[in-house]
């Protein structure tokens, strides 16, 4: 480990960020974004590219290794790929990914891949038409299928599919996913709601781990490793490329191990996704600091990282949209 590294005081190296370039989205996703959110940062306020790059230089000069794009919804951020191609030449920067809901990523999948984008992960939590519509409030299955088949045709493997595990809403699909994304060659992951924004509280949870248990026995899974740098738990299949991976931060959090730091769209770095401990940085970058300040700043930041999140003993707390933070 560098010398350099950022370290918590809990021992924790932060070698991840997860950027958000945008906080608009073209869906609303029940459990995230309200129907008639509107409450959005002004472009004025949103970081240019010059600004991140700056920032994200100054991080991988104490490790910084993995970024993640996300939002809001990043593909409706504008000169996007040039934001890639951009950090991509960043010294230290080995692994870029973006987080996307898919529907414009017919368009945009090859010229992300040419650009440097390494890794995607695409949510998608149904494959039912009405259903999708009723989670997303868009009829957007379609184009998010396409975008799924030209991102495989532009290069893109191991294609990560987000599901988000909603008691009541999506759960009897799991077969019909697995099926699909043993078919497809993609990566399922399976993700606990979260009671982040009065969204994420009004959905209803249910915990993994009884599924987790049924599947290994079901498809004779084993533990397993699959590449990028987040808490999913996975489980393999020795024979094939099927793996399926449980992100369970209520029924067994990942707290301990927990690598990274998000950036907001107005260049907010927010500590914990689950708390509301957080440091301006645009202020300090349209205010004159220089390199050696803003790194004081993000020491001192680092230092501050909570120690875990809340979400069981204090499922009130964060009441910002999960839109609004990156997730
Ligand atoms: N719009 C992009 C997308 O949907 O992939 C990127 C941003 S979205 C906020 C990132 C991830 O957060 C998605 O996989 C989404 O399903 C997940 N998410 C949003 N709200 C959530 C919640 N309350 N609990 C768990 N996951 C949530
Ligand atoms: Fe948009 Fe992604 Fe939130 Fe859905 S989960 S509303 S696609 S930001």
């Amino acid at each position: 480990m560098s010398t350099n590294a950022l370290v918590d005081r809990f021992g924790r190296r932060i070698d991840y960020l997860r950027l958000s370039v945008t906080d608009r989205c073209d869906l609303r996703c029940s459990y995230c974004m309200p129907q008639g959110f509107k409450d959005y940062e002004e472009p004025e306020d949103w970081l240019r590219f010059d600004e991140i790059v700056r920032l994200i230089a100054l991080f991988a000069r104490h490790g910084l290794q993995r970024v993640r794009l996300t939002g809001g919804e990043p593909l409706l951020r504008g000169r996007l790929v040039d934001l890639v191609r951009q950090i991509k030449a960043i010294p230290g920067i080995s692994d870029l990914s973006l987080s996307t809901n898919g529907t414009h990523l017919a368009r945009h999948a090859a010229s992300l891949r040419a650009a440097g984008v390494d890794r995607l992960n695409v949510s998608l939590d149904t494959l039912n038409r009405e259903r999708f519509c009723s989670i997303t409030h868009r009829d957007a299955l379609d184009d998010v299928l396409r975008g799924l088949r030209d991102a495989r045709a532009a290069g893109f493997t191991r294609i990560k599919i987000n599901m988000v595990w909603l008691a009541g809403g999506n759960n009897d699909e799991l077969d019909a996913m697995i099926d699909f994304c043993r078919q497809q060659h993609f990566v399922l992951r399976l993700i606990e709601t979260m009671p982040i924004g009065a969204t994420g509280r009004a959905s209803r949870y249910g915990s993994l781990q009884p599924h987790i248990a049924e599947l290994r026995q079901r498809f004779h899974l084993v533990d397993g490793v699959v590449a990028g740098g987040g808490p999913a738990r996975y489980l393999v299949d020795p024979e094939s490329d099927f793996s399926i991976g449980f992100i369970t931060p209520l029924s067994q959090h990942f707290c301990a191990s927990c690598n990274r730091v998000r950036m907001t769209v107005d260049g907010t770095l927010q500590l914990c996704l689950g708390q509301e401990d957080q440091v301006a940085f645009r202020p300090l970058l349209r205010g004159g600091a220089d390199d050696a300040e803003l790194d004081a700043v993000l020491r001192a930041a680092i230092e501050r990282k909570p120690e875990r999140h809340e979400f069981n003993e204090a499922p009130g707390k964060v009441v910002r949209f999960m839109s609004m933070t990156g997730g």
